[in-house]
């Protein structure tokens, strides 16, 4: 329970968990000027805190969550589902209530990123689209060099929408495309076959899309390392600027989940295989000219996602939309999951009502941050930048860490810093877990 604006509330205790581990606790107040309340022990003050985050002179990094989704995918335990026409339309129109109503935010605040993920951005129609962008030049300042990305599923956008999205100042494509085997799409349980995919890939080229990403999943049942192969150099074949590859997870709760279970999918690779898949997918890529900058990561030059770039260097970042996670003002919180909950609260409006897990960032899980992000660029972390942002030295905090996993060959150090070695990078969630403080 958070008291409403300008009451001191006392802190208690169980909302206030630390970064990464969520509170499940909902604000309740129905003020959108600020409030504030104590946690663990200081004195949280949403709305200053927000003007700080607003009057830095970085860009904003905007996030939009566009939860609708055409079929629920097998495997997947995001936060999206398919619903009608009259519901989309309630949703854009309570994301529009949610920009406008940035009640912190000066005029002119300028954008560095925008990013439309999903769900399924690309379902909505191009006046939703439209509109949301609309929004988001009204309240803020939206260069032209802003990089605007939106994650599309083939089959969801025809070559006249792909014109208007590019019209409109989108200019970076996701294309979840995630196998390039029909039998795979069908098993995934995904909407398109490889054809549609590639269909859908050159139409984008043609609608003047010249910054394509493919989201890629390896490791799927019954895959072999040939069938991996094979995906990548199809892939590649393609020309996309940029590729995401990242191993699949059989997540609780999906029908996936159930069907493993149940005996019902083929093996899914050895931990081995996968390891071998994932080496091959870093040298494969090099040799074409794709640059891995992150774990899971590979762009041409010049190409990387600015966007996703700034989590993993522990830029800050503003999230729209049901489950949307924001990062501002040296704060953490995420809006509601519950569609119903966040249309109702938009219509008042009431910004506050939909934060929830809302949660000052100690120095320590800023620092436990900077270094688990980073460390998952493959330029990792830098000892200058860990000083100027934290007054210490990175050896202060972490010297027995760095020491240990330097012995273990799982970091190396880098001319200002330290990286994963590939042994790392096998085993990357012990290695990082080591900087929890
Ligand atoms: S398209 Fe993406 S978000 Fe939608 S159900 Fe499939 S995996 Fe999930």
């Amino acid at each position: 329970m958070i008291p409403a604006a300008g009451a001191a509330g006392e802190c208690t205790g169980g909302d206030c968990l630390p970064v990464h581990f969520y509170s499940s606790s909902r604000n309740t107040v129905t003020s959108v000027v600020g409030y504030v309340r104590k946690t663990r022990g200081r004195v949280l003050n949403y709305s200053e805190n927000m003007q700080e985050f607003f009057q830095k002179d970085a860009g904003v990094r905007i996030y939009l969550h566009i939860p609708f989704c055409v079929r629920k995918c097998l495997y997947c335990d995001f936060l999206s589902m398919p619903q009608g026409e009259e519901t989309r339309e309630r949703y854009v129109n309570a994301l529009l209530c949610e920009i406008m109503h940035q009640g912190d935010c000066p005029p002119g605040t300028p954008v560095e990123t925008i990013f439309f993920g999903g769900g399924t951005p690309s379902i909505l129609e191009e006046r939703q689209l439209d509109a949301i962008l609309d929004a988001l030049h009204e309240r803020f300042c939206v260069p032209r060099d802003a990089e605007i990305s939106l994650e599309m599923n083939p089959g969801t956008a025809d070559s006249e929408k792909l014109r208007a999205m590019r019209e409109m100042g989108i200019n970076r494509l996701s294309i979840g495309v995630q196998a390039m085997h029909d039998g795979e799409l069908k098993l995934l349980g995904r909407i398109h076959t490889v054809e549609e995919a590639r269909e859908a890939f050159q139409l984008a080229r043609k609608a003047g899309f010249e910054n394509i990403n493919i989201d890629l999943m390896s490791a799927l049942p019954g895959q072999t390392f040939r069938d991996w192969s094979d995906t990548l150099a199809e892939a590649v074949g393609w020309g996309p600027e940029h590729i995401s590859a990242y191993s699949l997870i059989i997540e609780p709760g999906t029908p996936f989940s159930a069907m493993y279970e149940s005996g019902d999918l083929p093996p899914v690779p050895e931990e081995e295989t996968d390891r071998q898949m994932y080496r091959f997918t870093g040298e494969y890529l090099a040799g074409k000219g794709y640059r891995q900058y992150e774990i899971s990561n590979y762009a041409k030059p010049g190409r990387a996602c600015r966007h996703n770039t700034g989590y993993w260097t522990g830029q800050e970042y503003l999230g729209f939309g049901i489950g949307a996670a924001s990062c501002a003002g040296g704060m953490r919180f995420s809006n509601t999951r519950d569609l119903q909950e966040y249309v109702r609260a938009m219509a008042i409006p009431d910004i506050l009502a939909v934060r929830t897990d809302l949660h000052r960032l100690t120095e320590r899980e800023k620092m436990e941050e900077f270094m688990f992000l980073g460390l998952r660029m493959t330029a990792g972390v830098s000892r200058t930048a860990f000083a100027s942002r934290f007054g210490k030295q990175i050896e202060d905090v972490y010297g027995e860490v760095l020491q240990k996993q330097i012995r273990q060959g799982v970091i190396i150090p880098t001319e200002d810093g330290v990286r994963l070695t590939q042994r790392g990078v096998d085993v990357s969630n012990y290695v990082l877990a080591d900087y929890l403080l």
